[in-house]
């Protein structure tokens, strides 16, 4: 284990929680930060503050309600319908949520001296979000570094993995039940297993099934 300090980027949802223990393993302290912006649920900030309790994490809450002001979308707006269409990028696209959220990860970053920032994209699962392309993420690093004279590294454990893989590895970290039960990736607010039915909840439990077929656990 790094004798460092990292920031992970934190929504309380399956994958952030998988960066979440991946960092306490590998660096001697964490600290998470979740973006306010005014989440479809509200149940979104008040699960990600459980679970940063329960990991004993630091949890800075910081907010974003301008991103709502300016890019009102399918995650914000209620009224809203989550729709994707073949070719287009999906209604849940938050245009320039990631540049925003690990911009100011990288400034809290600073503050705290964490040297480290995580967060949990992914190419794999592409759904077409340009700033979860990993080569937005090497160049949105050396943007940061540039802007603040440092030498941040941004870790994304997910990028190359798929949902089964994403399960995959949060098993290695002992923590599959734990994730399973306790986070939160339904579009409609239902923790756990969630809805079953919303893109978000399909992507999820697919995956989960072919981890666990893989495994052996399940037929
Ligand atoms: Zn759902």
């Amino acid at each position: 284990m790094k004798n460092e300090k990292a920031i992970v980027v934190f929504s309380g949802g399956q994958d952030s929680t998988t960066c979440l223990f991946w960092a306490k393993k590998q660096f001697s302290e964490v600290e998470a930060v979740t973006f306010d912006y005014g989440q479809r649920h509200n149940e979104e900030i008040e699960c990600a503050k459980k679970i940063a309790k329960e990991l004993e994490v630091p949890h800075h809450i910081l907010d974003m309600e301008l991103l709502n002001q300016l890019a009102p979308n399918a995650l914000t707006r209620k009224e809203e319908a989550i729709t994707h269409e073949e070719g287009e990028l999906p209604s849940t696209f938050v245009p320039g949520r990631n540049l925003l959220f690990l911009s100011f990860a990288g400034i809290l970053a600073r503050q705290v001296g964490a040297k480290h920032i995580v967060t949990g994209v992914c190419e794999t699962d592409f759904s077409g979000y340009p700033d979860c392309r990993d080569i937005f993420i090497k160049s949105l690093n050396v943007t940061l570094n540039l802007s603040m004279d440092d030498t941040f590294v941004i870790h994304t454990p997910l990028m190359w993995i798929d949902k089964a893989e994403t399960w995959k590895l949060a098993d290695e970290l002992g923590a599959l039940d734990y994730i399973r039960e306790k986070t939160l990736t339904c579009y409609n607010g239902i923790i756990g297993d969630g809805c079953g039915e919303c893109p978000a909840c399909l992507l999820r439990k697919r995956g989960l099934n072919e981890y666990l077929k893989e495994k052996g656990d399940i037929e």
